[in-house]
């Protein structure tokens, strides 16, 4: 996976959320191949691997797209080993997956061993329907953020809404990862 001669900072980000928020969506968009109506499950996990420049610095990045069996826990426990920070998805249409961010969050940490930078992605803003308040995120970003601060850990957890479908703000949520996970290491001395 990924040229041999690369010298920068690999991460393994995983892409969690419900199953049809939009995970497979989006990387497909990060990853320029449009936007396909038909909704294929996810067998396994997609693996894709994306570089991206920010703010004058290269990152690679692993993208692990987690599939269908979201049930079976030795699937899971490999798909989440390693990870350096998260992305989790909720669909804005569908009030029940923005409450199961908290799950997939619980789930996250308590695999990876540890905490670890994530943002957090209301997707399908092309759509009319909106179950989730801009203040219901807000709070709950805010929640979130405080769970860092509890363990002496400076980090901001960072929001966004996309749309698969007309593109918008995919690229600056890759981007938004990007300058996230600096932040998260600069700020509190990580490697
Ligand atoms: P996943 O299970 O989270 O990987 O979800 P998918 O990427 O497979 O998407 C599930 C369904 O939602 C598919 O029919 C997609 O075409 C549709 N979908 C994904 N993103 C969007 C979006 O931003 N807007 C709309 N309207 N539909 C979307
Ligand atoms: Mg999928």
């Amino acid at each position: 996976m990924g040229t041999v001669d690369y010298k920068g900072p690999r991460y393994k980000i995983v892409i969690i959320g419900d199953g049809g928020v939009g995970k497979t969506s989006l990387v497909e968009r990060i990853q320029g191949h449009g936007f396909e109506t038909k909704y294929h499950i996810t067998i396994g996990a997609n693996i894709s691997v994306r570089d991206i420049s920010v703010d004058d610095r290269e990152y690679k990045f692993q993208l692990w797209d987690l599939a269908g069996q979201q049930r079976f826990e030795t699937v899971r426990g490999l798909f989440y080993r390693g990870s350096h920070a998260a992305v989790l998805v909720y669909d804005q249409s569908r009030q029940e997956s923005f409450n199961n961010l908290e799950r997939w969050k619980r789930e996250l940490f308590s695999s990876v061993g540890r905490k670890v930078p994530y943002l957090i992605v209301g997707n399908k803003d092309d759509l009319e329907k909106k179950d989730i308040p801009t203040e219901l995120l807000l709070n709950y970003v805010k929640k979130c953020s405080s769970e860092f601060t509890s363990v002496k850990i400076n980090y901001v957890v960072p929001s966004l809404i996309t749309s698969a479908l007309t593109g918008y703000n995919v690229y600056s949520s890759i981007e938004l990862l990007a300058r996230s996970i600096r932040s998260y290491i600069d700020d509190n001395h990580f490697d």
